[in-house]
């Protein structure tokens, strides 16, 4: 292997599979659930979706103190995988491969693969809301074919009826994401709809595994919570970034209702704050496992320790 091969490790070494350099996956138990956090990879966004309500300036400044490039930076795509009561549940499915502009994303199949983990032993899939980041993976060719055919997917019913005529009227997207978002939303209902299992508030998918409605970031946008012995994980999906530690009042550009997206995200994270449990987001940096602790008027992402 070559230098500059080495140090562009989320690409692949000749080609994906078991034998990346980087395996970008991190296992964990929570009591008696086994969790694995998986990275699908890397979005390539613009900077200014970290916020489109603060002022470009302060914005800019954020961006340095983080040393990240100002126009655009990889964001982080996080997938779990939890097994728990026998079920074996994938929570959200990356990004897929049909959008060529994201192509560092979308690898989330061959590293499950790699990882042991047969599509045809998901038994449950819960999505977190229906960005294509999040569902685009089932998406992809001949996934479909490999899963179960009682093979159940938990999703906010809000989230489906959001989707009939989706509200893109408060959202900072680059340009083309919007008809993205619609096309692969409809698309995956079209093709999933037999195995949907909607839910109104809450949903007990396995023993100590409940996903709950949270709305904001979409109006059935949900986290899971695993709770088991005396261990507790919240799976925030979209409700927390990484500048939201620290501005939790900024608007990310992919909120359609950003004003509650903030609410909760505060709420969320005053919780998680007062009662010690771990978080997991998508787009926090891999594996994204951290507690959070209150910061003055904000918050600290406080990375637990890699330990094997
Ligand atoms: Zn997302």
């Amino acid at each position: 292997m070559s230098l500059d091969m080495s140090l562009n490790n989320t690409s692949h070494l000749g080609r994906p599979g078991p034998e990346e350099l980087v395996p970008s996956r991190y296992a964990l138990k929570i009591g008696e659930i086994d969790v694995m956090v998986v990275s699908d990879g890397v979005l390539l966004l613009p900077g200014a979706m970290v916020a489109h309500n603060a002022d470009p300036a302060v914005r800019a400044a954020w961006l340095e103190d983080m040393f990240l490039p100002p126009d655009a930076f990889d964001w982080a795509l996080n997938v779990v995988v939890v097994r728990s009561g026998g079920r074996t549940i994938l929570i959200d499915a990356g990004m897929g491969v049909e959008f060529p502009d994201l192509p560092r994303s979308g690898q989330l199949l061959h590293r499950l693969e790699a990882a042991g983990i047969d599509l045809a032993s998901v038994t449950d899939v819960v999505l977190t809301h229906m960005h294509m980041d999040h569902v685009g993976g089932l998406l992809a060719d001949g996934v479909k074919e490999q899963l179960r055919p009682d093979l159940r997917i938990h999703v906010a019913a809000a989230e489906v009826k959001f989707w009939e005529a989706p509200d893109f009227s408060r959202v900072s997207m680059p340009p083309g994401f919007p008809d993205a978002l619609r096309r692969t939303a409809k698309r995956f209902v079209k093709e999933y709809r037999s195995q949907l299992r909607t839910f109104e508030t809450e949903q007990e998918v396995a023993p100590g595994v409940v996903v709950h409605r949270t709305g904001g970031h979409t109006p059935g946008h949900s986290v899971v919570r695993l709770k088991s012995g005396g261990d507790r994980l919240t799976f925030a999906g979209d409700l927390v970034f990484q500048v939201g530690f620290e501005h939790p009042e900024w608007y990310n550009g992919f909120e359609h209702d950003p004003e509650e997206a903030a609410r909760v995200r505060v709420r969320l994270l005053r919780e998680l704050a007062a009662n010690g449990e771990l978080l997991v987001a998508t787009h926090l940096p891999f594996p994204s496992i951290c507690h959070v602790a209150v910061d003055g008027d904000a918050f600290r992402c406080v990375p637990v320790m890699w330990d094997y």
